[in-house]
């Protein structure tokens, strides 16, 4: 089982330390860790007690924050490519009716493995079996935000009411040093008035976020104003649900007061620039606008059926170049924006500013260490590796992850699993799904 905290101090030194600090500081310099959390930053840190690695030649980066997945479907990758959202749809209702907890938890753990290999240290998901995925979060050592899955009960195959079910899982993991429980409505398509409140009423007594889908699609948006008479996010707004430590997913299909509605009320973004991309969400998500009104967005991969990656830094590619192209603007969100999106950004939407998204003295030592040699990284200058981590590095470049100090990835190996183990059993879940396909 993974250890939420190292046992002994850390010391990487003379390393190239993009701190993602208030100052968003590039420096030489080390990082000393202790208990999990940062001791030191920057030149000169104490080596007593401590395991020195030569940090030489790598970068620090802080760990990625993934604010929308769906990690157990890593089976599915590729099942349902070149539908329209209907066929998709239809493709994944039909697999998911034969989902077992066990093949949930297999499809957990080959994601995360995914996830970590790409310097990803947390991810907000948002899935049914949540108990699965929690225990393969556990055991691999990555930090997750887990949102179990509700809709109107007449709706679900989950066993009993699924907004009890939710409570039943914060109540179960809510001590968890690496998980985080919550409750995650799925979207107004299958989610009424009472259980949008209900949930919003589950999360406020346990102090845990919510999480959901909102305003993906034009179909979606029409839909709910033809039977409500509102738009999504108004509607929300005015049975009163929406508020903070809440993030929506997608937010595509906005009015200019939708999103200053979202912003005055706190509501945290997940931009899934690919999955909208590749399921033809059309339109581009306004996230430019959601800045300017004061929002705070951070980036989702969605599901590897949708993506069909689970990778932070191709996720930071496109979305800067699709904001930027759409709007005739090559200023739109800079590099620093979107590697913002992906740390501290993603750990403010999180709620947890303070301890995760940065190098900071005292915050929770999560954090990547990037080759700098890797030709991905070429000129590997201080003052282009932020543009390189936005536009061009790739995921090999990365060769250790640590999440709370344990290094949970060296020189590309899985520390916590065995990626044979892990990958059998994801070809095995697999096998039984993929067979699950309609006609
Ligand atoms: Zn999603």
């Amino acid at each position: 089982m993974a250890r939420a905290e190292s046992a002994s101090p850390v010391v990487i030194t003379d390393a190239l330390l993009v701190t993602q600090d208030p100052s968003r500081r590039v420096l030489l310099g080390d990082v000393r860790v202790e208990t999990g959390r940062f001791t030191h930053v920057g030149p000169g840190a104490p080596r007593e007690g401590a395991t020195v690695v030569d940090g030489h030649g790598f970068a620090v980066v802080p760990g990625f924050v993934n604010a929308h997945t769906h990690v157990a479907m890593a089976p599915l990758r590729g099942i349902a490519d070149d539908r329209e959202l209907g066929g998709f749809l239809e493709t994944l209702f039909a697999v998911d009716a034969r989902r077992t907890e066990e093949d949930v938890e297999a499809g957990a753990r080959a994601g995360i493995a995914e996830m970590l290999l790409s310097g990803t240290t947390s991810f907000l998901d948002l899935y049914y079996f949540e108990d699965a995925v929690a225990r393969a979060v556990e055991s691999l050592g990555i930090r997750g935000f887990l949102g179990w899955a509700v809709l109107d009960a007449e709706l679900t195959t989950q066993k009993g009411v699924p907004v009890d079910n939710a409570r039943h899982f914060i109540e179960r993991w809510k001590d968890h040093p690496l998980v985080s429980p919550l409750v995650a409505p799925q979207g107004v398509y299958v989610c009424g008035k009472e259980t949008w409140l209900r949930s919003r009423e589950v999360a406020e007594g346990a102090g845990s976020l919510v999480h959901y889908h909102l305003s993906e699609t034009r179909r979606e948006v029409h839909e709910h104003e033809t039977k409500t008479g509102r738009r999504p996010v108004v509607w929300l707004e005015e049975i009163g649900f929406l508020g903070p430590r809440s993030v929506a997913a997608h937010a595509v299909w906005l009015t200019g007061a939708e999103i200053e509605l979202l912003a005055r009320q706190g509501v945290g973004i997940a931009h899934c620039a690919s999955s909208n991309l590749k399921l033809a969400s059309g339109g581009v998500a306004p996230i430019v606008e959601l800045r300017a009104a004061g929002a705070t967005v951070g980036l989702g991969t969605d599901s590897v059926a949708s993506n069909n990656s689970l990778s932070m830094l191709r996720e930071m590619h496109l979305a800067g170049l699709v904001q930027k192209n759409h709007r005739w603007d090559a200023t739109a969100l800079s590099a620093q924006e979107l590697l913002d999106f992906a740390t501290i950004d993603g750990a403010r939407i999180l709620g947890r500013a303070t301890d995760l998204g940065s190098l900071e003295v005292g915050k929770r030592a999560d954090f990547s260490l990037f080759r700098l040699d890797h030709p991905s990284l070429l000129p590997a200058r201080p003052e282009a590796i932020v543009s390189h981590l936005a536009y061009s590095a790739s995921d090999e470049a990365i060769d250790s992850v640590y999440v709370a100090g344990v290094p949970v990835v060296r020189h590309r190996i899985l520390r916590n699993g065995d990626w044979g183990t892990i990958r059998r059993d994801g070809e095995a879940a697999a096998e039984k799904l993929w067979s699950a396909r309609p006609k």
